[in-house]
């Protein structure tokens, strides 16, 4: 059997290299607006962070979403982003089966 190597990413808020499961992607669509990505396939520019609401914050604070995505992100987007991010994880974390709720 061979195994393909996974695709590195690199996080833009803590610059953590890892294979792509790992992170959580967003994308800039061809409108211009940024969604995140659970399946990281969506078409367009992407940024990966770590699956970590505070490499999200970080990243946020620091504008690097902004910059890796080269989209103007409002407040109201942040806040859209951050409800998906935190789906994205919660839908994570529950698929580990016997961690309650
Ligand atoms: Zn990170």
């Amino acid at each position: 059997m061979t195994q393909r190597p996974t695709p590195q990413r690199t996080c833009v808020a803590c610059r953590r290299v890892d294979d792509k499961r790992s992170f959580v992607r967003l994308v800039r669509d061809a409108e211009g607006d940024v969604h995140v990505d659970p399946s990281g396939k969506a078409p367009g520019r992407g940024a990966s962070v770590c699956a970590s609401i505070a490499c999200f914050e970080s990243a946020v604070t620091k504008n690097r979403f902004a910059s890796a995505l080269r989209a103007s992100l409002g407040e109201e987007d942040v806040e859209r982003l951050r409800h998906e991010f935190e789906d994205v994880l919660q839908t994570r974390g529950a698929s580990a089966p016997g961690t309650g709720r």
